[in-house]
């Protein structure tokens, strides 16, 4: 999920049968877009069929070919329709912009059913840039759905999701590394406002460290590692990726914050 500025399992609502989806045949990907009906809806339709090339390439850049050659993608014309899709309580929905769903998934045969990426009402009035990053964001959940377990930390999913989507920019934003270091925790993305869009900088930090200092591909070994069936736990996971202990990687993280 991506807050205005996920992948739970949750209960659906079909996307309303009597507007057929659109279809795009792109990057040897077929992707299915369904309005749940309004102007606004039809229109960031428009704008995502445009760019979902781009996203496609982006994601298969980092993660590879193998994953869903079907795509499935909702605009909800009202917040009421985002709400009823994603499930859950309102206000844990309340800064986001969108969210990938699934009906089934079973991640020991890699069969996920009934996945699609909802876009809420308020990414219509995005600018270009910050859909663009809403999009790849949301993809790589969907690419990476089959290969990801139930009990995967979430903020080290949303960290390599974010690396996937956000352009390499220099800036440490503000608050996004506390004193002293740790390691991002799945609490921090809990909250709704601030704290989650500073919890998503800090993951994204540390995802683009380890593909700075690493390479990309120790960051995607480390997220199967860490993220897949059978995963282990985090620090686990960076001293077999990585071969150095939390510590070790708290220790060049901030150095590499530093620079
Ligand atoms: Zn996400």
């Amino acid at each position: 999920m991506f807050p205005v500025r996920g992948v739970p399992s949750t209960p659906s609502v079909a996307p309303r049968a009597d507007i057929p989806p659109t279809v795009v045949v792109v990057g040897g990907r077929t992707v299915h877009l369904h309005s749940l009906g309004g102007p606004d809806a039809d229109h960031l339709l428009k704008r995502i069929a445009a760019d979902v090339g781009a996203a496609i390439n982006a994601v298969v850049a980092f993660w590879g070919e193998d994953w869903s050659r079907d795509i499935s993608v909702v605009a909800a014309g009202t917040r009421e329709q985002f709400l009823a899709a994603a499930g859950g309580p309102a206000s844990q929905w309340e800064d986001i912009a969108a969210v990938t769903l699934v009906e089934r998934v079973d991640p020991v045969s890699r069969q996920v059913a009934g996945q699609r990426i909802m876009f809420a009402p308020e990414a219509s009035h995005m600018h270009e840039g910050a859909l663009r990053i809403v999009l790849r964001h949301e993809l790589f959940h969907y690419a990476a759905r089959a290969d990801t377990a139930l009990d995967a930390p979430r903020w080290l999913t949303e960290g390599v999701a974010d690396f996937v989507a956000r352009p390499p920019v220099a800036d440490v934003p503000p608050g996004a590394v506390p004193s002293p270091l740790s390691l991002p925790s799945d609490a921090d993305l809990d909250t709704p406002g601030e704290q989650r869009s500073v919890a998503y900088d800090r993951a994204w930090l540390f995802a683009r460290f380890v593909a700075d200092v690493y390479q990309p591909d120790k960051l995607r070994e480390l997220y199967v590692a860490a993220c897949g069936v059978g995963h282990a736990d985090v620090p686990t996971a960076l001293r077999s990726v990585l071969g150095i202990d939390a510590d070790e990687v708290l220790k060049r993280w901030r150095e590499w914050l530093r620079r």
